[in-house]
């Protein structure tokens, strides 16, 4: 597929999420579907937790405070938002930021599924223990973090939340040493 279908084929599963309604509770609450974006066709998806306030408003995953640190490792690595493609497990925001229900990530997954599907990307990095936990229900993210683990036909590299990272100061270091095995990772796999 290319670039461009693949974009027509996310703007596609992001309409179905629309008319499916899988989660109408967290709809109500929200602003608006948070579905992902970037790079269609990237080598590498981040997957967060659910929107929080500001992407809630804006519509486009990771654009507050722990977005701005994920650009800023993005940058370290020579990247840019735009190469890469970001989304949630959940993709509305939880009432008050709450952590998101195992209801809720079991209806919002098949959509993250067929997203993967659609991207094929080379690597897939869980942001946080919630979006590792969805792939890896036993790992504790402070062992997993940083060692690549194959499941079926994708690569995941699990590493710390950002956000975590900003409320503690040590995990700082840490992401950007999990983050510099990115451009490795991404050489190494080619699908
Ligand atoms: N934290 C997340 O997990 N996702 C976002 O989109 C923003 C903050």
């Amino acid at each position: 597929m290319t670039r461009s279908d693949k974009t027509k084929q996310l703007e596609k599963i992001a309409q179905k999420m629309i008319n499916d309604d899988p989660l109408p509770e967290l709809r109500a609450g929200a602003k608006q579907l948070v579905p992902g974006n970037g790079n269609a066709d990237a080598d590498i998806v981040f997957i967060g937790e659910a929107p929080g306030a500001r992407e809630d408003e804006q519509g486009v995953p990771f654009v507050g405070a722990a977005g701005k640190f994920l650009a800023e490792m993005l940058d370290g690595i020579g990247l840019k938002r735009e190469d890469v493609f970001i989304t949630n497990i959940v993709k509305y925001r939880p009432p008050n930021n709450r952590d998101p229900l195992p209801a809720e990530i079991e209806a919002s997954l098949p959509y993250l599924m067929q997203q993967l599907r659609v991207i094929e990307p080379k690597l897939v990095i869980p942001l946080g223990r919630h979006a590792m936990n969805v792939f890896f229900p036993d790992f504790i993210i402070s062992e997993a973090h940083g060692t690549p683990v194959q499941k079926e036909d994708l690569v995941f590299l699990p590493l710390f939340h950002p956000a975590a990272a900003l409320y503690n100061g040590g995990l700082r270091q840490t992401l950007k040493d999990d983050f510099a095995l990115i451009p490795q990772l991404i050489k190494n796999n080619k699908t």
